[in-house]
């Protein structure tokens, strides 16, 4: 039966380039996962957007002597650039600078306020005397009172990933002067997260599906309680606040920007002409995903889910699969250090399939992953080229040079292809159960296990041995090898769109891959291939030497720090 799928993938600040962490932590996890739910011929909504508010934006903006719209603006193109050229296929991906967004919040802000979540009260606000101004959160830095790291910010702690106020820091010095800010009593709007405690903790408890990482850092959370938290803030810069006195506020990101996933949604179904098409991917048996990285864990299962409690109607996340961190050559990923590998820029100089393999081979699902380049040049010389690759080409140009490119008729499969066949049929029902369940490494390992199987068969079969001598049975030994890569385009399509689309014409098959569904196709008798051109380009190992230093040289540069 036809189920609906609906998938959040986070929401990226727009205030500077994406890098490989942002693909391997959420957005190809979701397209894998988008994909091969549509193969499956389920209905998807996949949404997203550019988070255009926030304090980092504001930064960039005054670095840069521009406005906070120009600054988000510039970015978002660029990210919509980045999913075309990568394949990752949203169905909307919209930014939080919509007034759809703001009618959305405002609802949502209302509604929970009518129903006594959210409450009026005073809360001490960083104020720096020299600045002369309110600091927001992420303008102070201080000691964590939960874990005592130290250089946490008023907003989150890194080492801890509590979500904090200013307040509540130890020590907590100006960013802008490193003066020591006053707190001083300013009005605002508190959401009753306290009220939420028990139920979030029993729904956390029963889950079965999610990654144990998950669950446990979600726990962790709540222990010692939840504590009520400020959504509203002195900023200008930001969905302006639906209550009277409270012109020169702001809803606060964190509060507002998770939201996006519901206004996205009503967006995209006024955009098709049925403004309740959204309601079947929030209610009911609708499966609800969010891919996010792990420094977003408790905004999607605590934070959003008490939201989504309080509002009432909507269906609360199925499963939060949120990966750990992408290391890069072995060190920390740092946009502030500048140790990046940015997507545009890797973008100029390669294929996106080659990266989805690597990002999925090794991607950081139940730890941290490293992207190295000569692992990157292992990779795609290796497997890519050599192993699978090769079976297509070798396959497809020796149909050409000695059947005419006519597919071979099947014959009479002897044991070692009824078993090759055999092992096509239950790796697509493996990786199925696999991708269901968001295990993308290990699909990845199957898959490329079938191509080897199908490269043994092949070396064993030479029928470039019996071409002359027993043409029919090289032409059974073909047929069975294309039943394969048949097999092959449909378990890597959600990996590799683009190589996998393109074998999918050279194979004979005529439209998407995506209307075909997940099953073995069979090879079609008769049937004239066009010439196989390669999926895939063998990489020079010397450009792990330029990469590298291209890396170790852009550390060097200043940046500004946000
Ligand atoms: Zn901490
Ligand atoms: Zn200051």
């Amino acid at each position: 039966m036809k189920k609906r799928i609906f998938i959040g993938v986070a929401w990226p600040y727009a205030n500077g380039p994406l890098h490989l962490g942002h693909i391997a932590g959420a957005y190809l996890p979701a397209d894998i996962f988008a994909r091969y739910h549509r193969l499956k011929g389920n209905a998807v909504l996949m949404v997203s957007g550019s988070d255009q508010h926030g304090t980092p934006i504001t930064i960039a903006a005054s670095q840069e002597k521009t406005t906070p719209q120009e600054v988000a603006s510039r970015y978002h193109s660029q990210f919509l650039e980045s999913w075309e050229k990568l394949g990752i296929s949203f169905d909307l991906f919209t930014s939080t600078g919509t007034a759809n967004h703001a009618e959305v919040t405002h609802d949502v802000f209302l509604t929970l306020l009518r129903k006594g979540y959210i409450y009026r009260s005073t809360m001490s606000q960083a104020y720096c005397p020299r600045c002369m101004r309110f600091l927001p959160d992420r303008y102070v830095h201080g000691t964590c009172s939960y874990c005592r790291g130290v250089r946490a910010r008023g907003d989150q702690c890194e080492a801890c990933g509590k979500p904090l106020n200013a307040a509540e820091l130890i020590e907590p010095r100006c960013s802008i002067c490193g003066t020591t800010p006053e707190f001083r009593e300013s009005e605002h709007f508190f959401l009753r997260l306290s009220a939420f405690e028990d139920r979030l903790l029993e729904w956390i408890q029963k889950q079965t599906g999610w990654r144990l990482n998950v669950q446990n850092f979600s726990l962790r959370f709540i222990e010692g309680g939840l504590k009520d938290r400020a959504i509203t803030r002195d900023i200008e810069w930001g969905v302006s606040v639906p209550q009277p006195g409270f012109e020169n506020k702001r809803i606060y990101v964190w509060f507002e920007a998770v939201i996006g996933y519901l206004s996205a949604s009503k967006e995209w179904a006024k955009s098709k002409g049925d403004v309740d098409a959204w309601r079947a991917f929030w209610t009911g048996d609708a499966g609800t995903y969010y891919f996010i990285g792990k420094d977003n864990i408790p905004f999607h299962t605590i934070i959003w889910p008490a939201m989504l409690m309080g509002y009432g109607g909507l269906n609360l996340p199925y499963n939060v699969p949120s990966n750990e961190f992408l290391t890069i050559e072995g060190d920390k990923l740092s946009t502030s250090r500048k140790w990046a590998v940015w997507v545009p820029d890797f973008l100029s100089r390669y294929d996106p399939d080659p990266l989805r393999y690597y990002l999925a081979a090794n991607m950081p699902e139940t730890g941290d992953a490293d992207f190295s380049w000569p692992e990157f040049v292992r990779r795609n010389n290796g497997e890519l080229v050599g192993t699978y690759g090769n079976l297509c080409h070798r396959v497809l140009t020796f149909l050409q040079r000695n059947f005419e490119g006519i597919v071979p008729a099947q014959g009479g499969v002897d044991a070692g292809g009824r078993q090759l066949l055999e092992e096509t049929l239950n790796t697509l029902e493996t990786v199925d159960s696999l991708l269901s369940q968001c295990r993308f490494r290990e699909s990845v390992r199957h898959i490329m296990s079938l191509a080897q199987s199908a490269n043994r068969y092949l070396d064993e079969k030479a029928p470039w041995k019996n071409i002359r001598t027993d043409p029919q049975c090289a032409g059974t030994s073909l047929w069975v090898v294309l039943s394969v890569l048949s097999g092959l385009k449909t378990m890597l399509y959600p990996f590799l769109p683009f190589s996998s689309q393109k074998l999918h014409t050279q194979l004979g098959y005529s439209g998407r891959i995506e209307e075909c569904g997940w099953t073995l196709q069979e090879p079609q008798q008769g049937q004239k291939l066009p010439a196989p051109s390669p999926l895939f380009v063998k990489l020079d190992e010397s450009i792990v030497e330029m990469e590298q230093n291209r890396l170790r040289q852009a550390v060097g540069q200043t940046v500004p720090a946000v």
